[in-house]
């Protein structure tokens, strides 16, 4: 099956990823569907966000504590056996390595110290499989904020480690009872919980997803990824260049935070989305969670459940600045199985000795199916955001193999 959009030559290069047109805008998509309280709330957001980023004082703070207590930069690491074996050559951006073991990390310092800096004293959030809840409880403790974090009951049930995790580090995590009992019910508790406590929390989201601003400040908070790593070909490639730059895509904020570094040169930019959680390549035009964008809906429009083995790509939609790459051309958006992510993440411990998390091992599913099958070029570079480690999906790889 070709579920993939033909590039459109030659590839822009000019106008795409940077700021969005007004009210938050990617060509059709975004904006600010939201109760009016929030609506206030998020004009608060983008004003302080705007003001922060032009201001060298927070970018420095926040480049040193992604650097101190996250570990940046991260490395770009040759995956020399699996190049030789594939016929391409294969960098890995390894998000990995950072403290909490994801990109997640990246975009959760940037909210809090932007938290900090509006007088705020909480974080609230929502999670899925934990791992933004992980990572924003471990924010909040680090700069003395209080933090409450929405999560369905049935992903409690299934994520008992960082459910644990999440209150070992001082965060309180709320059940979630409502509808399917899962991410998406989450976020809208959150939001709602948000309404009453606009005044002394910070809705910290976790993707570039939701009400502008966030889609547009995730992926600025993001593009960190995308920037070393630019930095970081220009010094090792032959061609200073990448020829494709591959993610993997749930809401989509690491290949946002990837895409963006490399959207004004002719890199191809793929986002690799799983089978069951297509938003970009198969949902259509909807409104959830304050944000127009393409979801996965049945013939009513309504939401219909996501289903994929790795938790972080288990959201039924995608972000706005996505669907406006796809329709552009600038990027493509393809899909594997769970099966094929399976066999990526085996394939990679054992030529290269990394555990991928699930989510990353689809990135790499489709690397290893696009070699094999053309799609990739024989020669061609290749840049692959690895966006977090497997240790969180062991015990699941356990049962299968
Ligand atoms: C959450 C997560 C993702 C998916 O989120 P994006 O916003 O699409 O980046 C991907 N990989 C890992 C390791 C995650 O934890």
């Amino acid at each position: 099956m070709r579920d993939v959009l033909p590039w459109r030559e030659p590839v822009p290069l000019d106008g795409t990823m940077g700021e969005p047109r007004a009210r938050g805008r990617f060509g059709e998509y975004g904006g600010r569907y939201a109760p009016e309280s929030l609506v206030e709330a998020c004009r608060e957001v983008d004003e302080a966000f705007r003001e922060a980023w032009a201001d060298p004082g927070f970018r420095g703070a926040l480049a040193r504590l992604l650097a101190v207590h996250a570990g940046r930069p991260t490395p770009l690491t040759p995956a020399r056996r699996l190049s030789e074996a594939l016929g391409v050559q294969l960098y890995l951006k390894r998000e990995d390595l950072t403290h909490t073991g994801s990109h997640k990390i990246n975009n959760v310092l940037g909210q809090a110290l932007l938290a900090t800096r509006m007088g705020r004293r909480r974080l609230i959030a929502e999670t899925g499989a934990g791992q933004h809840g992980v990572a924003t409880a471990t924010a909040a403790a680090l700069l003395g904020l209080e933090a409450t974090v929405f999560m369905g009951e049935r992903d409690i049930e299934r994520q008992a480690l960082n459910v644990f995790r999440m209150r070992m580090l001082g965060a309180e995590v709320v059940p979630v009872t409502t509808g399917s009992r899962t991410l998406k019910d989450a976020t809208s508790e959150a939001m709602r919980h948000w309404v009453g406590a606009t005044g002394d929390s910070h809705y910290c989201i976790g993707s570039v997803v939701g009400p502008d601003p966030y889609p547009w400040m995730v992926r600025e908070f993001q593009r960190v990824i995308g920037d070393e790593a630019r930095g970081q070909c220009a010094a090792e490639l032959r061609t200073g260049v990448p020829d494709y730059v591959i993610a993997c895509v749930g809401g989509g904020s690491n290949a946002a935070g990837t895409f963006a570094g490399f959207a004004d040169t002719p890199a191809r930019l793929v986002g690799v989305e799983a089978e069951g959680g297509a938003g970009a390549a198969r949902g259509r035009l909807g409104v959830l969670h304050g944000c127009r964008s393409l979801f996965l809906q049945d013939d009513d429009g309504q939401i219909t459940e996501p289903h994929s083995i790795a938790a972080g790509l288990d959201y039924p939609g995608v972000g706005p600045e996505h669907a406006h790459l796809r329709d552009l051309g600038r990027a493509r958006y393809v899909t594997v199985t769970d099966d094929e992510a399976v066999g990526a993440a085996v394939r990679l411990a054992r030529t290269e000795g990394i555990v991928p998390a699930l989510e990353s091992a689809h990135a790499l599913a489709w690397v290893i199916r696009a070699a094999g099958g053309g799609d990739l070029p024989a020669g061609s570079t290749v840049l692959m955001t690895l966006s977090g480690r497997g240790d969180k999906d062991v015990s699941t790889l356990k049962e299968l193999l």
